[in-house]
């Protein structure tokens, strides 16, 4: 039997109000989070994936935001309609978030141990020495050495590496069912990006928990996701299992993406860029919003939303009319085959 999902994201949409416009920044997503999975959601800076994490946690500011709708089920309840007292109990404690900047998380002012000091009495009901001492495992449980020193510093006093293991060690100290990392390697040096990475795996492996990963970086996909989410502007335009987003990638932005990235096994090929530009939020295109830069565009992609067609079963989906299985399509589909080879 297929175990139930511990998050479960339905129609997931999200605007932002502008002066008199509105924004629709995350446009009905779908997915399910569960135990010890690791979900990649990929693309471009301002697709929308950062805006979904954030949604999640509530942690917009409204304004601009609007309250995002559909659902986000976890234990039964949907986090958007539950009220803020509750949802303070379950962000930090139940469901917990690390940014790519910890600087933005870590409070200037006051000590590493005073900061996790905080979150052990918040979220634990802990105090004084039973704090301290929560707050001294959650340091050592990252590999941090010298912990006592290390309590006693302010932010700024540690490297970029060691900032994001305590932001690592904050967010786990209540063994979260789920962790949402936003490019949590993005800002650190490559040796210190693949500890960190590495040290999110393994107290994954321990404790069980779901990881939500927001990222660009398809290298740390590789190294992390079990299955993937690509979104293009605010949707979600191709899901699959890693694998099938690495070797059968079906979509054409998701084919994009992977050409104008450098990698080994194609080092000596051209890297090619994506045709034209993300178009701006006021004018998103009717149809396919890839359309305008899409190579194999028809008249068909044009007008009307496109929906998910299976690419191969019910888990590799893509949001293109390349499988909708008409003779047009199956026609194009063969051509950018055989161009692909
Ligand atoms: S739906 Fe049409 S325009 Fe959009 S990606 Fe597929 S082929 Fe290209």
């Amino acid at each position: 039997m297929t175990p139930a999902p511990i998050l479960e994201v339905k129609d997931l949409t999200t605007k932002l109000q502008i002066g008199n416009d509105i924004w629709t920044l995350v446009d009905k997503l779908n997915f399910s989070l569960y135990q010890g999975q690791t979900l990649a959601i990929v693309g471009e800076s301002g697709c929308g994936k950062s805006l979904t994490a954030l949604s999640l946690m509530r942690i917009l500011p409204r304004p601009p935001a609007l309250p995002s709708t559909g659902q986000v089920l976890y234990q039964g309840r949907n986090l958007l309609e539950i009220k803020e007292k509750e949802m303070r109990g379950i962000r930090g404690a139940k469901i917990s978030m690390i940014f790519q900047d910890p600087m933005s998380s870590l409070n200037p002012v006051f000590t590493i141990g005073d900061q996790l000091m905080e979150v052990a009495a918040l979220h634990l009901g802990l105090y004084g020495e039973e704090a301290w001492d929560h707050a001294r495992k959650a340091l050592e449980s990252v590999g941090i050495s010298s912990v006592e020193e290390r309590l006693s510093s302010y932010p700024h006093q540690l490297s970029g590496g060691l900032k994001q293991r305590v932001m690592i060690a904050m967010a786990l100290m209540c063994k979260p069912d789920i962790l949402i990392a936003d490019e949590p390697t993005t800002a650190l040096d490559v040796t210190i990006q693949a500890q960190v990475l590495e040290l999110i795996r393994t107290l994954q492996r321990e404790t069980g928990m779901a990881l939500l990963l927001i990222t660009h970086d398809m290298g740390v996909v590789a190294e992390m996701a079990d299955d993937v989410i690509v979104m293009y502007m605010a949707q979600g335009i191709e899901c699959g299992h890693v694998e099938d987003i690495f070797y059968h990638r079906a979509h054409p932005y998701t084919m994009g993406l992977f050409q104008s990235r450098p990698s080994l096994e194609h080092r000596k090929d051209k890297l090619i860029p994506i045709p034209g530009h993300v178009p701006s939020f006021k004018h998103i295109p009717n149809g396919c919003r890839f359309h305008p830069r899409c190579p194999w565009a028809m008249e068909k992609c044009r007008h009307d939303a496109i929906p998910f067609f299976s690419v191969q079963g019910d888990d590799h989906v893509a949001r293109c009319v390349l499988y909708d299985g008409t003779v047009e399509s199956m026609e194009k589909l063969r051509l950018l085959d055989s161009e692909a080879r």
